[in-house]
């Protein structure tokens, strides 16, 4: 039994940070982390004397369990079209100052609200993204419990990669045993690039490419658990790596653990980056590395705080962040290790367990 998500003191704790202004809440991930809400259509609005969830007749009675389940008590409007659903909104916030998080309401819905509204740009501060980058124990138990699936069902595949399997039967398997071992499907699209130029991709859309001898293949995989994402990646190399393979794969097993090690309350997140950076760097192949070296998991998979060359942001504790230096190059391949972790007051606590000492090697087949 997962510990409870404390939905019960969100409604407050958005209200201190509004400061006397009214919310319009679009986002899926937001409206879950504010309302338990689970349905593909909703939207909340939450001022000092409101607090308000409008819907559509499929998911009145979900609306009213989530609600319940989680111990708050929105007022649950239910309505049958959209334009009905627009007019609730706008009749839910109207009065005082109202803002909304300018990173996911659409340019049409702004200017349709603001025929009825003063409308205004949420302060980055106060949207529900920011609020619900710090994780409580229900919520880490649950990023957990999804890693640990991850773990699980990439140990049992694996161990496949030596029969010639093709980049999608990788794929089907590991979501299947994730369902099997408790998920609620997969945390995304799960990334099986192999050989020369697919694993050269970072984030290749997994094809029927039949994995062989002397690939090395990256497995990017995360599990869902109540909304919950995990995410991490291990790379393989199929029969002993050469040289090559072995000296990129040290590179960026050396960079990841020094990225691990710098993962702290209080760190920049553009420090983690360069850290990773900088180890490509020395060696000479930071022409090599394609993307930043990390992201914010929560309920999406890609959230506040990102590590990169550009980020503003600072780690605090109850960020949960993955860190995934890889190496890419047409022709060679590539190498990512993607651990997902905790941060704490003194470094972090690792969620991601699968082995990365060395490369895997999957047994050769024995016929
Ligand atoms: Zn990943
Ligand atoms: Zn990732």
């Amino acid at each position: 039994m997962l510990p409870p998500i404390g939905y019960a003191a969100r409604p407050e704790a958005v209200r201190r940070a509004l400061d006397g202004r009214t919310l319009i809440v679009s986002a899926p991930s937001d409206l879950r982390w504010l309302t338990s809400f689970g349905g593909s259509l909703g939207w909340a609005v939450i001022g000092p004397d409101r607090f308000v969830l409008v819907t559509d007749g499929r998911y009145a009675d979900r609306a009213a369990a989530d609600a319940a389940a989680a111990g708050i008590s929105p007022d649950i409007v239910v309505a049958s079209t959209r334009p009905e659903i627009r007019d609730h909104v706008v009749a839910a916030a109207r009065g005082g100052q109202v803002v909304a998080d300018a990173t996911h309401l659409t340019h049409a819905a702004w200017l349709d609200f603001t025929r009825d509204l003063e409308l205004a740009v949420a302060p980055d501060d106060l949207t529900i993204r920011r609020l619900r980058r710090v994780k409580d124990a229900g919520e880490l138990a649950r990023i957990a419990r999804a890693a640990e699936i991850a773990d699980a069902a990439l140990t049992a595949v694996a161990a496949q990669l030596a029969e010639q399997p093709s980049e999608a039967d990788v794929r089907d398997e590991l979501e299947y045993r994730m369902r099997r071992l408790g998920a609620d499907g997969p945390s995304y699209d799960t990334i099986v690039a192999s050989g020369p130029q697919h694993a050269a991709r970072p984030h290749h859309s997994t094809g029927r490419r039949t994995i062989v001898d002397g690939d090395t293949v990256i497995i990017d995989v995360g599990a869902l658990v109540d909304g919950y994402h995990s995410d991490m990646t291990r790379t393989f190399v199929v029969g002993e790596p050469d040289e090559q393979q072995q000296n990129v794969y040290d590179l960026v097993l050396e960079a990841q653990l020094a990225g691990l090690a710098a993962v702290v309350a209080g760190v920049d997140a553009r420090a983690v980056d360069a850290i990773c950076r900088d180890v490509f760097d020395g060696a000479g192949m930071g022409g090599w590395f394609l993307h930043g070296t990390g992201h914010g998991v929560g309920l999406d998979i890609h959230e506040d705080p990102f590590a990169s060359k550009v980020s503003t942001d600072q780690l605090v504790v109850g960020d949960v962040v993955t860190v995934e230096p890889g190496l890419y190059r047409d022709g060679f391949g590539g190498v990512r290790i993607e651990d997902l972790v905790a941060v704490t007051e003194t470094g972090c606590l690792i969620l991601t367990h699968l082995s990365k000492d060395t490369p895997c090697l999957p047994s050769r087949p024995t016929t």
